[in-house]
């Protein structure tokens, strides 16, 4: 056993430093990006991504194909969830929408089912279908590595994402299999478990500063996956390295993640006052549900229940429902707008070099926060 003794930090311990600067307004910032990948042979769909580089998770309720639209029509990325089937998945990448092939992401995991349902897609998509996250809950198997150069060496011409992992030589270790873009993040996620269930994580501000260190060393890139609660945590992991960040409870309960809304009525404790006296005030509410990929309901849903040999490693929530998802999205970018010209970054492309993170004990006060 040994204990690591300098300090690992989460989005909550640090704030970014303001700095003096030139920039006249937050619409002069440049949020999106241009990047070049390292292992992907780009004989076909052009050589570069080009975008506002924020990811929607495959997560049921947030990685549908509506959400890719949406998105995509945005100029933002969406990881599809994984359990479409082929002909759905065919038809969706084959249909006649330029912008699909540049901003969204066929979603698998690591069977030979996984495999063989991937390369029976690409037979008919291969045109279209340009990024691929391969996504496991723990990505330091030997298994995965070997997964990671076995899809590689079969399919050059595609971008791999792989995750996920959180230390700097798993993401090394992953983009020398043959990965372009690495997924960091292991239990900071807003419905997941495993940092009760396991004991195993990795405080994720300093998870992302590591492997965008070791990432782009070797010419990768690196997504920083789960933990953010708000627009300023987005922001984080940007200036600490992120090229990109994924995110599902921020995108869960819209319209475009495609699940049922539920009424439900709370009484508020208030009464107003009618023509025949007071009556009590009933206010509604309405939710969507929302839940980890490795919960129970996910289990149930997807693999008719959880085997007897696992736990779920996910929490089963309600989230308050929140209609399109426009205006969800106006206000992480004009958050992260406001945080570059806090920092000095005429484009999101500099916001980490002009970073200087204070680790704070508070970082917001809360005296009328809900
Ligand atoms: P959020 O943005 O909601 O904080 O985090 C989203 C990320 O949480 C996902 O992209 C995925 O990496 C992770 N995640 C999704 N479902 C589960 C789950 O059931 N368990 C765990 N441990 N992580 C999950």
């Amino acid at each position: 056993m040994r204990i690591e003794d300098d300090s690992k930090l989460d989005y909550k311990d640090v704030l970014i430093r303001p700095k003096r600067s030139t920039l006249g307004s937050r619409k002069d910032v440049e949020l999106s990006r241009k990047f070049k990948f390292r292992n992907y042979d780009s004989g076909k769909a052009g050589s570069h991504y080009q975008g506002i580089p924020i990811m929607a998770s495959n997560m049921d309720g947030v990685g549908t194909f509506e959400m890719a639209d949406k998105l995509a029509g945005l100029n933002l990325f969406t990881c599809l969830v994984k359990n479409y089937e082929v002909d759905e998945l065919i038809d969706f990448f084959t249909s006649n929408e330029s912008n699909r092939v540049e901003n969204v992401a066929y979603s698998m995991g690591i069977t030979g089912h996984d495999f063989d349902k991937f390369n029976a897609v690409y037979k008919v998509a291969d045109k279209q279908l340009k990024y691929v996250c391969v996504d496991v809950a723990n990505g330091y198997s030997e298994r995965f590595s070997s997964f990671i150069k076995q899809l590689r060496d079969a399919f050059p011409a595609i971008v791999i994402i792989a995750g996920n992992v959180v230390t700097g030589e798993m993401t090394e270790e992953l983009i020398l299999s043959g990965a372009d873009i690495v997924k960091v993040g292991i239990g900071p996620g807003s419905v997941c478990t495993t940092r009760t269930q396991t004991g195993v994580g990795f405080p994720q501000l300093s998870a992302v500063i590591e492997c965008a260190d070791s990432a782009h060393g070797l010419g990768g890139h690196i997504i920083a996956d789960g933990g953010c609660t708000c627009p300023g945590d987005l922001a984080k992991a940007f200036a600490a390295g992120a090229d990109f960040v994924m995110l599902g409870g921020l995108f869960a309960g819209h319209d475009e993640g495609g699940g049922e809304v539920i009424t439900k009525y709370f009484k508020t404790g208030e009464v107003s006052k009618t023509a025949d006296g007071w009556e009590e005030v009933i206010e509604e509410q309405k939710f969507v549900q929302f839940y980890g990929m490795s919960s129970l309901a996910a289990n149930e849903k997807h693999f008719g229940g959880l085997k007897k040999y696992r736990s779920s490693e996910g929490r089963d929530v309600l989230v308050p429902y929140r209609g399109k998802i426009e205006l969800t999205i106006q206000n992480l970018l004009g958050g992260i707008r406001s945080t570059c010209t806090y920092a000095g970054a005429k484009k999101l492309k500099w916001l980490s070099k002009c970073t200087t993170f204070v680790k704070t004990g508070q970082q917001y006060n809360t005296v009328f926060a809900k």
